[in-house]
């Protein structure tokens, strides 16, 4: 975990997304993210960052779509010394400038897959000590974000990233394939892979790329999609070619190459890890939302039952590893008695919501409240695929679209959008300004919603 510099100062550039050491104010007081390295933390620091959020502000938290944790509600005049109290926790940058650069998503079972030897935690140790320790790298946007893909069995694979980088193979040391602005794809119409390179060349990959994009990027160009509508992928690579000692891969293997899908719901309930048994327990917060009575409950199960660690997911989740597989029913159950859902079928499990009206300015309805109404009268019905209630546009919830959405058009009422490749946005409008009652009719049941 990373220590705390004692010259830290708290001043941050001004940007409109929250972090460690920039609190924003929000309708229900300030919001700190804290950036969990590859979603990681110990019971020691779930403790301190409970006792922060109960010190500083209301004891809400939130867990983020990129495996991050964020304190709601903190109160005005306190920002300063929250923000050093979890420093000294170990959660902060190692300069006040790199906060917002670690983003570098991987899988919640980095290490633990049985179906991979990878392990790409130290890979991932040295992108982010890249990022940090670069002051070049401060410039970019708190949004560019990274993912590194080892091939695992659990992975979100629908967020898009500025830079996607995923192991071509289950070897210890395999090729990494590479693309921009997008997800390693998986089917054979969707964009293939770049280029690629050995797993030891991948920081230098990285440091080139970013470097690459800061020099190109004009004003405005924040992101990676947005230097990729002024210069094509093939001019870029060639610029990218000319800053690397190594040649990049590009023969038909790489562009022919697709990422294994992976099972849905994987990171509910308990799965067995490839070290011998041992299990890696999973359950999500009810539409991302816990309280530090809860963090400090699963920092104690932790210790009791795996090896003192958690790790969130980018499906607003926890994961506990290295639980005794005999003891994984255990663990589900108090997961249970603890409020979270272990199971696909329970609906909560398949609803996500932004803050919304209760928590947010722009929000346009209580898409929290109106989710838990919802998910009552939907009951267990596996028919429903994935819904995400939205306040406004922005889609703060979620990275990517969702097979559903309602977004919220008034107080407690809807549109309704089904996600269609071919289309932007939410997809496709199936029905406009539902009451909750209307969409509930419409979701429920097979066959209920009109064809695509
Ligand atoms: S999606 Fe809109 S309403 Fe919801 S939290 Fe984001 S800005 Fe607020």
């Amino acid at each position: 975990m990373q220590t705390r510099s004692p010259a830290l100062p708290v001043s941050v550039r001004p940007s409109a997304c929250p972090g460690l050491l920039r609190i924003v104010a929000s309708a229900d007081g300030g919001i700190c993210r804290i950036k969990l390295p590859g979603g990681r933390l110990d019971a020691t620091q779930a403790r301190a960052i409970a006792a922060a959020a109960e010190r500083h502000a209301d004891g809400v938290l939130e867990a983020t779509n990129r495996a991050n944790l964020q304190i709601r509600g903190v109160r005005a005049g306190a920002e300063a010394v929250l923000s050093a109290a979890l420093l000294d926790a170990g959660l902060g940058p190692r300069q006040a400038a790199a906060d917002d650069v670690r983003n570098l998503l991987l899988s919640p079972a980095a290490g633990l897959d049985p179906d991979t030897p990878l392990d790409t935690w130290p890979l991932a140790e040295r992108l982010l000590d890249l990022l940090q320790d670069t002051p070049r790298f401060h410039a970019l946007s708190a949004k560019f974000a990274l993912h590194l893909d080892g091939g695992e069995g659990l992975a979100m694979l629908e967020h898009p990233h500025d830079i996607w980088l995923a192991a071509m193979s289950a070897e210890a040391a395999p090729l990494f394939a590479f693309g921009l602005a997008g997800c390693p794809p998986r089917q054979a119409e969707e964009a293939p892979a770049l280029a690629a390179v050995p797993m030891a060349q991948v920081p230098a990959l990285v440091e080139a790329l970013l470097d690459l994009f800061l020099t190109l990027a004009g004003d405005g160009q924040t992101r990676m999609r947005q230097l990729l509508a002024e210069h094509s992928a093939d001019t870029l690579l060639q610029r990218l070619q000319q800053r690397l000692a190594f040649p990049l891969r590009r023969e038909r293997a790489v562009t022919d190459w697709r990422r294994r899908d992976v099972p849905a719901f994987a990171h509910l309930g308990s799965q067995p890890q490839r070290q011998p048994g041992l299990c890696r327990v999973g359950a999500a917060f009810v539409l991302g939302r816990l309280d530090s009575h809860l963090l400090r409950a699963l920092a104690a199960l932790a210790e009791r039952h795996g090896d003192g660690s958690l790790r969130l997911t980018p499906w607003q989740s926890v994961l506990l590893p290295n639980v005794a597989a005999a003891e994984a029913p255990a663990v589900l159950d108090a997961l249970r008695q603890l409020g979270l859902a272990t199971r696909a079928e329970e609906p909560l499990a398949r609803l996500i919501a932004c803050s919304g009206s209760s928590g947010c300015a722009r929000g346009l309805a209580d898409t929290k409240g109106d989710a838990l109404r919802l998910a009552a009268r939907l009951g267990a019905s596996t028919a429903l695929p994935g819904l995400h209630l939205c306040g406004c546009p922005r889609s703060c919830a979620a990275a990517h679209v969702a097979p559903l959405t309602l977004l919220a058009v008034a107080d407690g009422r809807y549109h309704l959008y089904r996600r269609a490749p071919a289309q932007p946005g939410f997809g496709q409008l199936l029905a406009r300004d539902l009451t909750l009652d209307a969409a509930g009719d419409l979701l429920c049941g097979p066959g209920a919603l009109p064809d695509a």
